[in-house]
């Protein structure tokens, strides 16, 4: 056979080798696309062993470089993991669909959270013969939004912990508020119930702790009568309260009883009758607090819930800032009370004070007013017996009865009537020690009652004292000093006298014989410039008074010792009387004095 001809056939296949190279060229696309996509890309057959893993995988997960296709997951990774990714697998041959996963993975520095979205591949019979995942590293939101969370709780740990501080505050101050407005026990158990109640507790009981080894407990209670009767029954036929209340005041430590079991009550309870009692109140849950006042346990202070598990440790610092504040208010109360009782005693003792001074003074004028009639008419009897009548008798007491004798009379009478003198000078004495104590009463009682008179002369009450002063100091010069004619206004004239007459009895019992004292009056500007006043002073030229014995002059019982004066007998009321009266009058009363050059006593009263 020769060649008969050549069938040829060609084939263009061109595009052929064209969709060849396209093929390639997309898959080495898809391949560098996978392999840099910044997630983990996998497949594994239905063994688990890997058909392929993407670049990023192979770096960033636990898998590293040499991972080679066929190797399973129970080869490279540990039990945790795998039997994980394992039972998410089988899920997905399950489901046949798409599913998506949480999942952890190990990884070099730690492990990390994966996102993962797991899907069968099928072959062309529809069978499934291989998982593709698709894991995003979720580590960094995981941790943010972990993260997020914990500052959310920890935000709201804090807003609570603050509104719950707050609240206490407002209770805190709450309780202050209202305890300040009673001082007695009714009043503070009335506002325990109204205050704390029922947010910390369903009832309180307060027990004190007396001095003569009772006890006083109250109760506060809201809107439960039935529970309230049994704790008031408890209270009365129970005085001494619970053992571990005991406790509490015996320590001074607050006690917690998060729960109260029937053998607690058991403990507590002196007797069946008292269980019984406390098995009826039925308290679940209680904190027992001590009442502190300066160190000292004054009692307790128990908060009671009905339901157990009421209270944690943070309520306890609440119950004991309460019981600062309540045994604070007791503390007052109590105070308070002995105040009311202190109070009573000494408004009865100066009653009595007033009572005995007034009849005391009364009692003691009588007989020397009897006796001073009875002298005076002794007198007027020697007197007539005597040659001459007319002889006056001076009434210095400075002088001994020896030096008194008068020459003009017989020796027997001049000596009698010497001793009669004495004898009313001693009388008048008496009487004015009387009426200076009397006085003084008068004052510290705030009982020194001035009457007023229109139209009183000063003036004329200056002439007055000096001239009877005069009589009897005949040893002393005393003047007048003025350029007003009349001085008048609203006084009390005889009480103006006895200052008056204080004032310069002093200046001569302070002087040295043969001085002058100077009794001045004048009309002056007010210290305002508001009007005019009256200005009184009684100068001498006497022993003066030092500054720091002045700075106390004016106060009662205060007397200068020094080597001139200490010989003179007085109480040291004098001064401080005259101050009172003029106060009284509205004036002031102050000093001006040098030692060994005399002292002026001012004091001012006002016009009209
Ligand atoms: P008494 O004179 O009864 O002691 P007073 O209250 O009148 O009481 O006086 C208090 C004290 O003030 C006197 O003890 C005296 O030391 C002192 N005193 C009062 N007046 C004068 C005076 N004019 N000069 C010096 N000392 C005086």
């Amino acid at each position: 056979g020769a060649v008969e001809s050549i069938l040829s056939i060609s084939r263009d296949i061109t595009e052929l080798k064209q969709a060849q190279l396209a093929l390639q060229a997309s898959e080495a696309r898809l391949q560098a696309i996978l392999n840099n996509a910044p997630i983990a890309i996998y497949l594994r057959d239905l063994e688990g062993r890997y058909l392929f893993v993407n670049q990023w995988a192979k770096t960033r997960t636990g898998l590293g470089e040499e991972v080679s296709e066929g190797q399973s997951v129970y080869e490279l990774f540990p039990e945790g993991n795998r039997d994980e990714w394992w039972a998410n697998d089988r899920k997905v041959l399950e489901a046949g669909v798409a599913l998506e996963f949480e999942e952890t993975t190990p990884h070099r520095e730690g492990s990390r959270q994966y996102l993962s979205l797991k899907f069968p591949l099928f072959d062309l019979n529809g069978q499934p013969y291989a998982i593709c995942g698709i894991s995003t590293d979720i580590s960094e939101r995981k941790r943010v939004e972990e993260e997020r969370l914990r500052l959310h709780e920890a935000e709201r740990l804090a807003r609570e912990r603050a509104e719950r501080a707050n609240n206490h505050l407002a209770l805190l101050s709450e309780l202050s508020v209202a305890l300040t407005s009673g001082l007695d026990y009714e009043t503070i158990t009335a506002v325990l119930a109204r205050v704390l109640l029922p947010k910390l507790a369903d009832w309180c009981v307060i027990t004190l702790a007396e001095d003569d080894d009772q006890f006083k407990r109250f109760v506060a209670i809201r809107r439960d009568l039935a529970k309230e009767a049994l704790l008031k029954e408890e209270a009365i036929r129970f005085p001494i309260p619970p053992k571990h209340v005991l406790q509490v005041l015996e320590t001074g430590q607050p006690l917690i009883l998060p729960e109260i079991s029937d053998s607690f009550l058991e403990i507590i309870s002196h007797n069946t009758e008292h269980l019984q009692l406390l098995r009826a109140i039925e308290p679940r849950s209680g904190m027992d607090v001590p009442l502190t006042v300066r160190n000292k346990t004054i009692g307790t202070i128990g908060f009671l819930s009905s339901k157990p598990n009421y209270y944690e440790s943070g309520d306890l610092n609440l119950a004991q800032e309460i019981a600062r504040r309540i045994a604070l208010a007791i503390h007052n109360t109590r105070l308070y009370q002995q105040s009311q009782v202190l109070g009573q005693t000494q408004a009865e003792l100066n009653q009595l004070k007033d009572l005995y001074m007034s009849v005391a003074s009364h009692e003691l004028r009588t007989p020397l007013t009897v006796a001073r009639g009875y002298v005076q008419l002794l007198q007027r009897n020697l007197l007539r017996q005597s040659p001459n009548p007319n002889t006056s008798v001076d009434r210095s007491v400075d002088r001994t009865v020896g030096e008194l004798a008068s020459p003009t009379l017989p020796k027997p009478n001049s000596q009698n009537l010497t001793m009669l003198e004495t004898i009313l000078y001693q009388l008048d004495r008496m009487n004015g020690l009387i009426s200076t104590l009397y006085n003084f009463s008068s004052i510290q009682n705030g009982k020194l009652e001035l009457n007023y008179e229109q139209g009183a002369d000063l003036l004329a009450l200056i002439q007055r004292v000096v001239e009877q002063q005069q009589q009897a100091n005949t040893s002393y010069v005393l003047a007048i000093q003025t350029s007003e004619k009349t001085v008048s206004g609203s006084y009390d004239e005889a009480r103006l006298e006895q200052v008056l007459t204080n004032l310069v009895g002093n200046a001569i019992k302070y002087s040295p014989s043969g001085s002058t004292v100077t009794v001045g009056i004048a009309c002056k500007q007010t210290p305002t410039k508001a009007g005019l006043e009256a200005l009184l002073w009684v100068r001498d030229q006497g022993y003066g008074i030092n500054p720091e014995d002045q700075a106390h002059i004016f106060e009662p019982f205060y007397r200068v010792r020094t080597q001139q004066t200490s010989r003179v007998v007085g109480l040291g009321l004098g001064l401080y009387i005259s101050y009172q009266i003029v106060v009284q009058h509205k004036g002031r009363m102050w000093l001006e004095s040098q030692v060994g050059e005399g002292t002026t006593f001012y004091f001012t009263l006002p016009l009209g």
